[in-house]
Parts: C-alpha cells; sequence; structure tokens
C-alpha cells in the first residue's frame, strides 16, 4: 500500500476508496466470487499503479479500477510473503 504513498495522500483517493467500499458493501469482492461472505479490508487497484499511470485519474482514483479485498486476497494478489520481492521484481507492464 506505501509504494505510491502521492496517490494514497492525494484528496481525490479518500472519496474514490470509499466508493469502492461502499459499492462492495463492505464486503472481499474475490470472496464473493467464490460466494463467500468475507468483510473486506484493502482497496486494490485491478490495473496496478504504476510510476506511468498514478497520475491517471482514471487508473488511480476511478472506482472502477478499484475492488475491496480482503487481506488474504490482498496479499495473494501482490504476492507479499516476502516483503523484498516489490523490490526484486520489476513491476510486470
Ligand atoms: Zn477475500
Amino acid at each position: 500500500m506505501a509504494r505510491f504513498p502521492e496517490v494514497y495522500q492525494d484528496p481525490q483517493w479518500e472519496p474514490a476508496r470509499q466508493e469502492c467500499i461502499r459499492r462492495a458493501n463492505g464486503l472481499c469482492q474475490e470472496c464473493m466470487r467464490k460466494k463467500k461472505i468475507k468483510p473486506g479490508k484493502e482497496v486494490d487497484h485491478i490495473i496496478e499503479l504504476t510510476e506511468d499511470n498514478k497520475t491517471d485519474w482514471d487508473i488511480a482514483y476511478n472506482p472502477d479500477n478499484l475492488q475491496y479485498l480482503c487481506t488474504d486476497h490482498h496479499n495473494h494478489k501482490h504476492n507479499r510473503s516476502n516483503g523484498l520481492q516489490d523490490f526484486l521484481i520489476p513491476p510486470e507492464s
């Protein structure tokens, strides 16, 4: 979550985040796809942020590019089992 702090500190972020949570009814959308009901924890960018797109409103702040995930699904998507991976593996393009 701290990879692009300027996005999360932008005043546009909070309303986008709230809209995403509201749309998801506060539930993890990936769990919902598996017909499980589990509260969400993290708002995730479906198209991941990069240095190139972080200033693009449609990527960074459009609720259509956001999904609400539980911690498990968020960690799974970002493969955060090893905190160094974000630095060692370049983002896929
Ligand atoms: Zn989940």
